[in-house]
């Protein structure tokens, strides 16, 4: 299995750090509202991911950490007179019932990071004790200067990180220096610490999530593409500092956006569009066939007709699946292993569903699929017959 590394900018040959094992680590949800496409493409992005991986003799272990500590969770707390906890606990109780509905079934780890906090104070603690951490202005900050590939995973040279205006400070060593505890601000609901009361930072949340979970290393970080700055590149940063492997995460797999009349489909814009709502209108299937016709790399321009215009190739996959016998005729067996090998190359979806659909299209000619490989290629998509 080949997959494009963002941190390479190559498509690299998959090679776990334990045999025949993937360990995923995928941003998850922010807890206070539902599933819209864009997060039900990321997170159905990596079960076909998973699936394949299954289809080629690997186990999996994803671990998706859900952000509780966020402001925006605490103003919906507040909007609702409500503890903070208690919405998280909602939403996730939701999230848990969209990857259900999308059939998701390959995340087996999820987690809250308040559960986490105490272990990200011990983090942070050592980092201070290493040096690479330092104290201003009653926050805690990780000194980047003392970490020479800080900016690879962007593609930013120092000049460059020095331009945006992140994690402001009055005391900061380095323009581009990351928080890691605040204790600045007023966010309504805080945690005690050593540092002072305040909260974990966004970036060490990750961090700790991941090496509780997973330890010093793991072979793909996934999330949506606009988190390569500066979100996964202050996670590498402190990941870097508890690991001694010098790439603790062997590669960085983005997914496109889901764009709306060429804009991103986000809460702020109000052009959202909820994964239940479209399951509840098309199912899952469609959902499925209809994201993955686009590379996963690629965005994609939301096209409600584009959905049901998959209920052909739909309709085409059931009547197959119909027609399924004892053997695989050699020139099938040979489309099959060109299914799996599209799905091999940087997982093109797109090019697989055009051989499945030529796969189809030939059974219902009179060819012959076995039951057993027909199986194989919906249990590959996630598609249920
Ligand atoms: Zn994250």
């Amino acid at each position: 299995m080949r997959i494009f590394n963002s941190f390479s900018s190559v498509i690299d040959t998959f090679e776990p750090f334990q045999k025949n094992m993937a360990r995923v680590f995928i941003c998850g949800p922010t807890l206070y509202d539902y599933t819209h496409l864009g997060h039900a493409r990321i997170f159905l992005t990596y079960d076909l991911l998973c699936r394949h991986l299954h289809e080629r003799g690997y186990r999996t272990d994803v671990l998706v950490n859900m952000t509780d500590i966020n402001q925006n969770v605490f103003n919906k707390a507040k909007d609702e007179s409500k503890d903070y906890a208690t919405i998280a606990k909602f939403y996730a109780q939701e999230f848990a019932k969209d990857l259900n509905l999308l059939n998701i079934k390959s995340i087996n780890r999820l987690a809250y990071v308040s559960d986490y906090v105490d272990y990200m104070e011990s983090h942070i603690s050592e980092l201070l004790n290493k040096k690479v951490a330092y104290y201003a202005n009653g926050n805690v900050y990780l000194d980047t200067s003392k970490i020479n590939t800080y900016g690879m995973l962007s593609k930013q040279s120092r000049a460059q990180l020095q331009l945006h205006r992140l994690d402001i400070g009055p005391s900061k060593k380095n323009q581009e220096d990351i928080m890691l505890w605040n204790c600045s601000e007023d966010f309504d609901f805080s945690w005690k610490s050593k540092f002072g009361k305040g909260i974990p930072w966004w970036h060490m949340q990750d961090t700790t999530v991941a090496l509780e979970n997973f330890g010093t290393n793991y072979d793909i970080h996934g999330g949506a593409r606009e988190l390569a700055y500066p979100h996964h590149e202050a996670h590498l940063a402190q990941y870097k500092m508890f690991s001694t492997d010098e790439n603790p995460v062997k590669a960085w797999m983005y997914v496109g956006l889901v764009l709306s009349n060429g804009e991103k489909m986000s809460k702020s814009l109000g052009n959202v569009v909820w994964s239940r709502d479209l399951i509840q209108k098309y199912g899952q299937n469609l959902l499925r066939l209809y994201l993955f016709s686009t590379h996963y790399r690629k965005d994609v321009n939301f096209d409600e007709n584009k959905i049901a215009e998959k209920k052909q190739l739909l309709e085409k996959i059931h009547l197959a699946g119909t027609k399924t016998s004892e053997k695989t005729d050699s020139e099938i067996s040979k489309l099959v292993d060109d299914f799996l090998a599209a799905l091999d190359d940087d997982l093109n979806s797109q090019k697989a569903i055009e051989i499945f659909e030529n796969i189809c299209s030939q059974i219902i000619a009179g060819s012959n699929i076995s039951y057993r490989d027909f199986e194989r290629i919906c249990q590959v998509l996630g598609i249920t017959t």
